[in-house]
């Protein structure tokens, strides 16, 4: 499945603990990112990342182009719902983009955990 990461400067450490649990899940996966999230995956974490531009440069807008052409299957989109975004209409876009295509969407932790439930299944098929 082609998988795509975001993650707000304060969830940053939370992508990084979540997909280093799931290491053997995600590398089975294509992976896709904005530029930070991507970077860091890949440093930190050790994972291959195709990386876009960092959020509020483009790389939500670059995510969503691929959502609308199809070429995403999911997207797990760490937001802080507590700090105010420089590019909050690019946020929103991404999220509606998501909904208009039927992409399955997780805005925290908790929803991206039961989607690795998801991808295990999904492997084992
Ligand atoms: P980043 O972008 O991964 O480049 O930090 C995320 C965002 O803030 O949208």
């Amino acid at each position: 499945m082609k998988i795509a990461f975001i993650a707000h400067d304060n969830k940053k450490d939370d992508v990084i603990d979540f997909v280093k649990r799931y290491k053997d899940v995600f590398e089975k996966h294509e992976l896709y990112a904005t530029g930070t999230t991507g970077r860091l995956l890949n440093e930190i974490v050790g994972l291959k990342v195709q990386r876009f531009l960092s959020g509020p440069l483009g790389g939500d807008q670059q995510i969503g182009a691929k959502v609308a052409l199809g070429e995403l299957d999911l997207v797990v989109f760490l937001r802080d719902p507590l700090t105010v975004q420089p590019h909050e209409p690019d946020v929103n876009a991404l999220l509606r983009i998501c909904d208009v295509h039927h992409v399955p969407l997780a805005t925290n932790v908790g929803t991206a955990e039961i989607f690795v439930k998801a991808l295990k299944s999904h492997i084992d098929d």
